[in-house]
């Protein structure tokens, strides 16, 4: 149920989903969208963006006392992103799941860290790590406008 504005839980649990500048330079972006869709997950918002420094500090203040911060935000905003939004059962969760772990060596195969990349500082993907953080991060992506609101015409018969 849709308790306030960005406040999606349960079945329309809201996630940010991100593909760092590697993944669109290596091409990954639709292997990962198509692992998301056959998941079962809907695709509210959608852009191709050159991040500035400005929203990365913002988006990664958590981590700005980290050794690798600077190199993180260099990374970052080195190319353009795709930012995304993706809905659905307990979507947070389930997309660090198909991430794996933070770093590529920890991910098992299957995953799209597992399966796509070697090294921490080039990890391919972000997704929110709890649905406070995905509402958070939401806000800071997108407008409120380019969060899109549809139905599948299958609703019925499927879910
Ligand atoms: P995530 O939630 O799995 O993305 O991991 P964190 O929130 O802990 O870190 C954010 C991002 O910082 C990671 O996805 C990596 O791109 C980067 N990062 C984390 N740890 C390291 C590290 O030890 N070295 C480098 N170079 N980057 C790191
Ligand atoms: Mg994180």
């Amino acid at each position: 149920a849709r308790s306030d504005e960005g406040g999606w839980t349960g079945v329309n649990e809201r996630t940010f989903i991100a593909v760092k500048p590697d993944g669109v330079q290596r091409r990954l972006l639709g292997e990962i969208v198509r692992r998301f869709e056959k998941r079962g997950f809907k695709l509210v918002a959608v852009k191709l963006v050159k991040a500035s420094e400005e929203l990365l500090r913002e988006h990664y203040w958590q981590l700005r006392n980290k050794p690798f911060y600077s190199t993180l935000i260099s990374y970052m905003s080195s190319g353009p992103v795709v930012a995304m939004v993706w809905q659905g059962l307990d979507v947070v969760k389930t997309a660090r799941k198909m991430l794996g772990e933070t770093n590529p060596a920890d991910s098992l195969p299957g995953t799209i860290r597992g399966d796509f990349c070697v090294e921490v500082g080039k990890n391919v993907i972000h997704g929110s790590d709890s649905v406070e953080s995905a509402q958070k991060e939401i806000a800071l992506w997108f407008r409120q406008s380019e969060l899109h609101r549809w139905e599948s015409s299958t609703k019925t018969w499927i879910y």
